[in-house]
């Protein structure tokens, strides 16, 4: 049985007093619920200081990118070796980072590795555009973007990373997919990808997340599909009360079936 993931994505929100209101507003709540991973990603500024708020607790930090090089001349950037000291996770290919940094299917691959060298979880993101979903381009586009962040990678590396495939039309939007929708991609296109990659055993362990205006209204149809282990939360990951109440139905629904 896969144990349900649940991971917030502030985005670029939160100062690092804002980040640390935020934290100490969910720590007593989320550790009190069993049976689902939670991981908070704030921006890099604030992973110290979120890191050491939430040491003593089961609750992980993830940053949101990273280069993959471990240092270098590349201004800007952060290291797989400068997150490994403040991070468990590492959100790679975000379709943001797509979209307006001009990330690529062989900069998401390079990250993945890199995650993997440093002892870092990959979030790997994946999803269609608006365009290309109405065109029924959906199944070719994700399942492209599965085998090129994939590749080259070990199937014990495989079974550990954590797939979020996020439909680029439904983040930010409002306009959630719907369950079923949601799961008809992950399952057959998304976890069906992985087996022909490394084998049905490896991809039955890898954890695959919906994410894409999931609220504490919608998060009970994503956690009830069969091939749904969690949920990449942007918008409503930066108020506790929303989060938690993403965290504690996620183990309701699933968390309780371990
Ligand atoms: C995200 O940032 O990955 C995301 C899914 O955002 P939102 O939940 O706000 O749609």
């Amino acid at each position: 049985m896969r144990t349900p993931i649940i991971a917030g994505n502030w985005k670029m929100n939160k100062t690092i007093a804002e980040a640390a209101g935020l934290v100490r507003d969910l720590v007593d709540v989320l550790q009190e619920i069993k049976n689902v991973e939670t991981v908070l990603c704030p921006p890099f500024t604030a992973l110290p200081t979120v890191a050491g708020l939430v040491r003593t607790t089961g609750i992980r930090v993830g940053a949101q990118d990273m280069h993959w090089e471990d240092q270098g001349a590349f201004t800007g950037a952060i290291s797989p070796l400068m997150i490994r000291e403040v991070a468990t996770h590492v959100i790679v290919g975000h379709s943001e980072r797509r979209q307006y940094f001009g990330e690529t299917d062989q900069s998401v691959n390079r990250k993945a590795k890199a995650a993997f060298k440093h002892g870092l979880i990959p979030i790997v993101c994946v999803g269609e555009n608006l365009a290309q979903n109405e065109t029924g381009q959906t199944n070719e586009v994700v399942t492209g973007q599965v085998r090129a962040a994939l590749q080259d990678l070990a199937a014990s590396q495989v079974a550990t990373l954590i797939v979020a495939y996020e439909p680029v039309w439904a983040i930010g939007t409002g306009k959630a997919a719907t369950g079923p929708g949601a799961n008809a991609v992950i399952g057959p296109m998304i976890r069906g990808t992985i087996a022909s990659l490394v084998g049905e055993a490896t991809a039955s362990q890898v954890r695959i997340q919906y994410g894409g205006s999931v609220t504490p209204d919608n998060i009970g149809e994503f956690m009830s599909q069969p091939d749904i282990d969690g949920a990449l939360v942007g918008g409503a990951s930066l108020v506790a009360t929303k989060f938690s109440s993403i965290v504690r139905q996620s183990a309701e629904i699933k968390g309780a079936r371990r």
